[in-house]
C-alpha cells in the first residue's frame, strides 16, 4: 500500500534524489493555463464563463452569485456546522490578531527617524477550492487573516457545482456569510485567478490572490505573479511525520490516511528510524482504509511515487531527511518532541507531540491551514496577517540630520558616478559638502 525505503547508513549529501515527490509539472499546465488566462484578459466575462461551462459543466449566466443566496445559505446552515464553523473563526482570529505587525520607529540620529509601516493591500480575491472536496475551512483561513490585516474590499471565488444549482457549495456560502463577505464568484480553476487578476464586468480587479487549489490554480497564480501579488503556491496537500519507536502506529496511520484523503496526489510520508513502528504502521494503514470513506483516493494517493516510509538511522538524520522535504504539514512523535519542533528548519507548519494531528490545525488549532507545498517551504511562509501587509519605509530626516550624513551620501554617489545624487543633497546646502 506505501513503498519503503531504507535511508540507513550514510545519508546522500543532496537528498532530493531520494525524496518522495509528487511529478506536479506546473511548468506543463502552465501552457494550458496560458490560453485561459489570455482569454479571459481579452473577453472578460464571457470567457470565464465558457471556461466555467467547459470544466465544470455549469451555464452561469453571471459569475457573480447573489447576496440573497449567501444569506440564505447561512440561514439553512446545520446548527452544529454553524457551532464549529464559529468557533473554527473565533479561534483563528485570535491568533491571526495577535500576530499583525505594529509599525516600529528608529531613531537613526538625531532628527532621523525610519518608520516601516504596515499597510493593507486593498482588494484581495480569495480562492476556496471546491472540485474533489469542498472546503469551508479554507473560506475561514483565507477571510480572517485579511480581515485581520485591515483589507477593506474582499472577493472570494469557489467553483461552480452543478448539484447546487450552479453555485458554490452551500457550506461555502453560509461561511462566506458568517464572515460578513458577500462578494462571491461562481468560478474556480485558472479562469477564477484570471477573473481576479484582470477583472472583467462583474468582478473589479484585485492587487492580490491567495489560498489553495488545484495544479491548475497553483500554475495560473505562477503565470500571473508580478501583475498580482500572490500567497505562497498551496497545492496537493502533504504530510510528513518524523517519529521515532515511541509513537503509536494507529495515530500514525490515522494522521497519513486523514490527508491522503485530499487528493489522489496528496503526498503522505513517514520518517523513522524505527523498523518496527514502520511495519506497525504497514500493517495498520490498509486496516484503517478499509474503514474510511474515500478508500480508492487514499490508496492511490498513499501508492503514488509522493509517498513513502523512509528509515533512517537516528533522529539527526530523520531532522535532515524532512528539511530537506521541506512538507507542508510536519508532525513530530518523538520524545522530547518540542525540542526537536524547535530545530526543524523547513516546514509549512509543525505539528508538536501526540495530540495535535493535522486534522486539529485544518479546521480548529487557530493556525494557518493554507500552507507551502512541493518543497517551497524552504522559501515561503504559509498565509497570515503578514501576507496581506505590505511595510512602507517612511523616511524623516530633519535638516540637521541630513547636513550630518550630506558627506557620506555624496562620497557614495560619485563612487556609483552618480553625481547627480550627490548634487540632489549639496542643492539644500549652501556650504560646500566635502567629497
Ligand atoms: P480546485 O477548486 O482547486 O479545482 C477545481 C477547478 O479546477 C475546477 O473548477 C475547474 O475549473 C478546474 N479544472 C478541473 N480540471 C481541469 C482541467 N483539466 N484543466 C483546467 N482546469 C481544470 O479543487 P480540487 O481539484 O479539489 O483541488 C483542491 C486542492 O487543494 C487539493 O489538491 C488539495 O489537496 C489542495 N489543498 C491545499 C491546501 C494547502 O494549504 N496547500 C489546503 C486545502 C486544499
Amino acid at each position: 500500500m506505501i513503498s519503503r525505503t531504507d535511508l540507513r547508513g550514510a545519508l546522500p549529501e543532496d537528498l532530493h534524489g531520494v525524496l518522495p515527490r509528487a511529478q506536479l509539472d506546473v511548468e506543463a499546465a502552465l501552457e494550458k493555463v496560458r490560453s485561459i488566462c489570455d482569454d479571459v484578459r481579452h473577453r472578460g466575462a464571457a470567457a470565464v464563463r465558457e471556461w466555467t461551462a467547459r470544466f465544470d459543466g455549469v451555464e452561469l449566466e453571471s459569475t457573480r452569485v447573489p447576496v440573497q443566496a449567501v444569506t440564505e445559505a447561512l440561514e439553512a446552515l446545520d446548527p452544529r456546522i454553524r457551532a464549529a464553523l464559529e468557533e473554527s473563526i473565533r479561534r483563528a482570529r485570535l491568533v491571526h490578531r495577535d500576530q499583525r505587525r505594529t509599525d516600529v520607529t528608529t531613531q537613526v540620529v538625531p532628527g532621523g527617524t525610519v518608520t516601516e509601516r504596515w499597510v493593507p493591500v486593498e482588494r484581495v480575491g480569495l480562492y476556496v477550492p471546491g472540485g474533489r472536496a469542498v472546503y469551508p475551512s479554507s473560506v475561514v483561513m483565507n477571510v480572517v487573516p485579511a480581515q485581520e490585516a485591515g483589507v477593506s474590499s474582499l472577493a472570494v471565488a469557489s467553483p461552480a457545482q452543478r448539484e447546487f444549482g450552479g453555485l458554490p457549495h452551500p457550506t461555502i456560502l453560509a461561511a462566506c456569510a458568517l464572515l460578513g463577505v458577500d462578494e462571491v464568484h461562481a468560478v474556480g480553476g485558472a479562469q477564477a485567478v484570471a477573473m481576479f487578476a484582470y477583472g472583467t464586468e462583474e468582478c473589479a480587479p484585485v492587487d492580490m490572490v491567495t489560498g489553495p487549489g488545484n495544479i491548475w490554480v497553483a500554475a495560473a497564480k505562477r503565470l500571473l505573479k508580478g501583475r498580482i501579488g500572490i500567497d505562497s503556491e498551496a497545492g496537493p496537500t502533504e504530510i510528513a511525520i518524523l517519529a521515532d519507536s515511541t509513537a503509536d502506529p494507529v495515530h500514525l496511520a490515522a494522521d497519513l490516511i486523514s490527508q491522503a484523503e485530499h487528493d489522489t496526489i496528496a503526498a503522505a510520508v513517514l520518517v523513522t528510524d524505527s523498523e518496527e513502528l514502520a511495519e506497525a504502521v504497514e500493517r495498520e494503514l490498509p486496516r484503517q482504509v478499509a474503514a474510511t470513506k474515500h478508500g480508492e483516493r487514499i490508496t492511490e494517493a498513499l501508492a503514488g511515487r509522493q509517498s513513502g516510509i523512509l528509515l533512517v538511522d537516528d533522529m539527526e538524520a530523520g531532522l535532515r531527511v524532512v528539511d530537506a522535504y521541506a512538507a507542508e504539514h510536519l508532525e513530530i512523535h518523538t520524545a522530547g518532541a518540542s525540542a526537536l519542533a524547535a530545530r526543524v528548519r523547513n516546514a509549512g507548519a509543525v505539528f508538536v507531540g501526540a495530540y495535535a494531528p493535522v486534522s486539529l490545525g485544518d479546521y480548529l488549532a487557530g493556525s494557518n491551514h493554507v500552507l507551502p507545498t512541493g518543497g517551497c517551504a524552504c522559501h515561503s511562509s504559509g498565509l497570515s496577517v503578514q501576507t496581506f501587509l505590505r511595510g512602507i519605509h517612511v523616511v524623516d530626516y530633519s535638516r540637521e540630520a541630513l547636513a550630518e550624513a550630506a558627506a557620506h551620501v555624496c562620497v557614495l554617489a560619485d563612487a556609483e558616478d552618480l553625481p547627480a545624487h550627490g548634487a540632489a543633497v549639496r542643492a539644500r546646502f549652501d556650504w560646500e559638502i566635502p567629497s
